[in-house]
């Protein structure tokens, strides 16, 4: 088509995977061109502003490992930066990688289409513009598309009302108004302490209590500052070796069963003090057996009965339902004593459900809460949202979301069969989201351009994941999941929390080092369980 752009790789997303997918492939010296729907790069750490927003894996551990240099000359403040400080650093990643140029932002891919005669891609973008690539590497995001329009009679709330993760840019000044947060997952357990300190009144709409762990956060300590400046290619390494990819989680290599009820509290304690995911790591077993977990779960409730003084509302912060781990564990600064406040007050959906949202406030069964303004903490279609978003068609023009529509399939999460050329960063089937993103973006990134390369080198135009390798994986990966406590709960990882959804457990738990090793071995042999052509 005259006046088309061309490049040899498109890439959709501007977040921690879109930029370093670009330094790869400009480094190759492959024409590569990035749109992002936002007006900034940065991905999550642009779009969720809410107050309190910041990392839950140390920064040290949350951040690119790639460039040494850029490792010595960036200083983080903050033992858990905040969003503005992830913001700052990715910008920083864009301007001294020099990747801006190749980056086009308020530009949103609505389709793509593979030319099985021409090989290439036809990608779609806001305004109808079509662009060619041979490759389409979708670093759209696991928790990019929020979930929305839940209640009925929301654009009848007469205040104002903001989802975490689309927050105004200059802030929100919650200074006497009475407000609603909705939700109690890592978003809300981050925002309502700030929030509380502010506004007038907060009450708080819990539909299932999470676990929620201190980050026991400060500024990075000279000492600690100075280790990882010694030591941080042995530590990097050590993550990567990691099954969560995050060294600071350390397993314990025993099982919790066998340890006497004194030696458990004294190791779970340890790791509370340490804080953050540490307390996963205090035995082998506990996300793999219900009642070896149950032993961290009954010392988290008495953690919860110590801190909150109202024993009615500590009962209600309990989980009970759902083994701890199996939704993403949240890692707090007050979140707990927060309801030890007199201006914050908690509802249980779980007994009065949300009816609706009406002028002046949230709506239960029991009543009518009347509000200033409502915080909808309510989470992302995560996962396979912002992939369904985009009208993606492979051979035979096949929709991506007829072959999904009984839950997402692929091969290692890179690929899915019957759509060449199609690469997905941290896709369902990978250890993603239950892996620091940050170790599992650059090992999927560096697959990937390697890949590219390799094909270029071989003169290859198409490679796509065979429907026996993808079968066999797909099977692994729900295999290993009912090993575990994870399919227990109703969680996002099981695409529970958006109504209709097929429930299916999206990531792969196997642990990140036999991930790689794997995806290694499969690139070493050939791209083994690829049709490469
Ligand atoms: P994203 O950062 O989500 O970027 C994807 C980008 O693609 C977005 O900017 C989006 O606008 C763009 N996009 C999507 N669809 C289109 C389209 N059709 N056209 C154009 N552009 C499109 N992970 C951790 O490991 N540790 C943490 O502490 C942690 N904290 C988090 C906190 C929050 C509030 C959230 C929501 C997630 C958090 N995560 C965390 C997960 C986090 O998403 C990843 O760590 C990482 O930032 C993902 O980077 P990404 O580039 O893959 O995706
Ligand atoms: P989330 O974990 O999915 O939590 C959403 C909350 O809203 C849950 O309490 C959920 O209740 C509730 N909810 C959803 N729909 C509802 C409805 N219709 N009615 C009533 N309540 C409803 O979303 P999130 O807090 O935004 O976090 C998503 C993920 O992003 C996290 O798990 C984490 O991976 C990442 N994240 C990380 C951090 C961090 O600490 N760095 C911060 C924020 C987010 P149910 O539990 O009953 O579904």
């Amino acid at each position: 088509m005259a006046g088309q752009a061309t490049y040899d790789v498109v890439i959709v997303g501007a977040g921690f995977s879109g930029l370093y997918m670009l330094h790869r492939l400009k480094r190759l010296g492959v024409s590569a061109r990035v749109y992002e729907a936002g007006p900034s790069v940065g991905g999550t750490w642009f779009w969720n502003r809410y107050p309190g927003a910041r990392v839950d894996i140390e920064s040290q551990e949350y951040s690119y490992s790639f460039s040494p240099e850029l490792d010595d000359e960036w200083v983080w403040s903050e033992r858990y930066a905040t969003q503005p400080e992830l913001l700052r650093y990715l910008n920083h990643v864009a301007d001294r990688f020099d990747l801006r140029g190749d980056i086009q932002l308020e530009t949103r891919v609505t389709a793509s289409a593979w030319d099985e005669d021409a090989r290439r891609w036809t990608v779609t973008i806001d305004g109808g513009e079509t662009i060619s690539a041979r490759w389409c590497v979708m670093a759209t995001g696991c928790l990019s598309v929020p979930k929305g329009d839940e209640f009925p009679g929301e654009r009848e709330f007469r205040g104002p009302s903001w989802h975490t993760s689309r927050w105004p840019e200059d802030g929100v000044d919650f200074t006497g108004m009475t407000v609603a947060v909705i939700g109690t997952g890592s978003s809300a357990i981050q925002a309502i302490p700030v929030i509380a300190a502010q506004a007038r009144h907060v009450t708080v709409f819990q539909r299932t209590p999470n676990f929620s762990v201190p980050a026991h956060n400060g500024p990075v300590a000279a000492d600690v500052a100075a280790d990882w400046a010694a030591n941080r290619a042995a530590y990097r390494a050590q993550a990567r070796e990691a099954g969560f990819g995050i060294r600071a989680v350390a397993m314990d290599d025993t099982p919790a069963l066998e340890a006497t009820p004194e030696q458990r509290k004294a190791a779970f304690e340890a790791r509370w003090t340490y804080g953050g995911f540490a307390l996963l790591g205090a035995y082998n077993d506990l996300v793999l057996d219900r009642a070896a977990n149950q032993t961290a779960v009954d010392f988290m409730a008495d953690k919860i009965r110590g801190i909150v003084n109202d024993p009615a509302t500590a009962e209600k912060l309990i989980p009970r339902t759902y083994p701890i781990g199996a939704k993403r564990l949240c890692v707090d600064t007050g979140y707990y004593a927060t309801f030890n406040r007199p201006n914050v007050s908690l509802v249980d959906i779980a007994d009065e459900p949300i009816e609706g949202i009406t002028p002046a406030g949230v709506k239960t069964s029991a009543g009518e809460y009347a509000v200033d303004a409502i915080v909808y903490a309510i989470g992302f279609d995560a996962m396979t949202g912002a992939l369904s978003k985009i009208d993606i068609r492979g051979r035979g023009g096949r929709r991506l979301t007829e072959a999904w529509s009984a839950g997402p399939r692929t091969y290692l999460g890179l690929m899915t069969a019957g759509f060449p050329n199609l690469f997905l960063v941290t896709g369902p089937g990978s250890p993603s989201v239950l892996c620091n993103m940050a170790v599992a973006i650059e090992q999927h990134v560096e697959w990937i351009s390697d890949c590219i390369a390799w094909m270029g080198e071989r003169q290859m135009g198409a490679i796509e994941a065979s429907e026996p390798a993808q079968d066999a994986w797909v099977d692994h990966v729900n295999e290993v999941a009912n090993g575990t406590v994870y399919p227990q709960a109703d969680s996002w990882y099981m695409g529970a929390n958006v109504p209709g959804k097929p429930r299916v457990f999206m990531p792969y738990i196997g642990g990140f080092p036999v991930y790689r090793d794997k995806c290694a071995e499969v690139a070493a042999n050939g791209y083994e369980g690829f049709h490469v052509g």
